[in-house]
């Protein structure tokens, strides 16, 4: 199969579809790659790395959407890309149908293969195309909370790991799911004293288990919600109700009850946030500050580490690119139950029940 590669076109996107390695893969399985130029640049990956692993360069989005049966990419296409499908491509890419009744018209229209990274599901009901991002952004968190602390960025002026003969910060998870856990590990390893939330018992106890003494975990109740993060230096919101808002856990009466110069980043502000005080921010300025206390609230965090967060998905992606490769769409979805899921739009029709129940598609 002939898999073409375009240079992500969504502002400030810098990740890519197929790292160079994963390329080599696809050479490996006989395949043919196209890629635009200066498609990897963001990841520190040039044009040269990617003939190295086989693939042709092309100088335009247009030439490799024309050379290609299959698109792999990492946003939802924007307009002008959604023209240039075809009946017989296949795109492989996060979609996010559901909210977007524009792009769902277009591959609807277009008549293509469309299967989305975030609804391909795992044997624990799980969506393994959405993981690697939540690990990004739970170890990062915790680096933007520590940086937070500092006097400089309006925080306490507190040491998350602190020193010996000073105690370190108190950091609070509240949450303990894919994002949860990474913070945990993050703020471990710099020696912070860590307490975990969680309103699943099986979560808290798979937690106990894997970090030991040194993470307390709490069942998150409101009155222990409540006492903890009055207690906090650092508190991480990293909840996710499926298919839900996230739930405010955190009023704003609370926070005006925190400690001065404490610190809120809340992960889960791409569901709405749960601190009732949150508001969407962007790298360029990640931080605000209400009542003395600092807020992190990035959407988008993977796209601070785009070279990590490339390598990470690919990682995920992989076997199934190579699988779409190998087989073809049908074959590669019919023979996974947990890849099916991953169809949203095929030959005009809608077949995501989500996406067509939230936009009135037939299905
Ligand atoms: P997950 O499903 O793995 O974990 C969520 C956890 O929250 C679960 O363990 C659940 O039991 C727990 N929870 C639900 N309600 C709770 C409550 N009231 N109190 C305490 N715990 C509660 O989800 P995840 O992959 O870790 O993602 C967490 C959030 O981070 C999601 O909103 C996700 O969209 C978001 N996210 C944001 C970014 C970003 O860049 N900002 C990146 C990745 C993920």
């Amino acid at each position: 199969m002939r898999i073409g590669v375009p240079k992500e076109i969504k502002n400030h996107e810098y990740r890519v579809g197929l790292t160079p390695d994963s390329v080599l893969e696809m050479t490996a399985h006989g395949h043919e790659v196209v890629v635009e130029t200066k498609a990897g640049v963001g990841i520190g990956a040039s044009d040269a790395d990617y003939e190295a692993a086989g693939a042709k360069i092309l100088s335009t989005a247009k030439e490799v959407f024309d050379a290609a049966q299959m698109i792999v990419k990492v946003k939802e296409p924007q307009a002008g890309e959604r023209a240039m499908l075809r009946p017989d491509h296949i795109l492989f890419t996060y979609l996010h149908l559901a909210p977007d009744a524009e792009q769902t018209a277009d591959l609807v229209k277009s008549g293509a293969t469309c299967i989305a990274y975030e609804t391909v599901t795992d044997a624990r009901g799980r969506l393994p195309l959405l993981v690697p991002m939540s690990q990004v952004a739970g170890r990062l968190s915790v680096i933007a909370g520590a940086k937070a602390l500092e006097k400089a960025h309006g925080g306490s002026g507190t040491l998350i790991g602190g020193v010996p003969g000073v105690e370190p910060a108190k950091v609070v998870v509240i949450g303990g799911g894919v994002v949860g856990a990474h913070a945990i590990t993050m703020a471990i390893g710099l020696g912070a004293d860590v307490t975990v939330l969680d309103r699943n018992t099986a979560v808290l106890g798979e937690l106990a288990l894997s970090f030991g003494p040194a993470l307390k975990t709490v069942y998150s109740s409101r009155a222990a919600l409540e006492s903890q993060v009055l207690e906090a230096d650092l508190v991480v919101g990293a909840v996710l109700v499926a298919g839900a808002a996230a739930p405010k856990l955190v009023s704003k009466d609370l926070v005006s009850r925190m400690k001065p110069g404490s610190v809120l980043v809340d992960v889960a502000i791409d569901q709405g946030g749960c601190f009732e005080t949150s508001r969407a921010t962007t790298h360029s300025d990640p931080t605000y500050i209400i009542d003395d206390v600092v807020h992190y609230c990035v959407a988008n965090m993977p796209g601070a580490v785009p070279k990590t967060s490339t390598y990470a998905l690919n990682n995920a992606t992989l076997p199934f690119a190579l699988a779409l490769a190998d087989k073809g769409a049908k074959q590669a979805l019919l023979d996974d139950p947990h890849f099916l899921p991953g169809l949203n739009v095929i030959g005009g029709q809608v077949t995501c029940e989500a996406v067509a129940t939230a936009l009135g598609y037939d299905y």
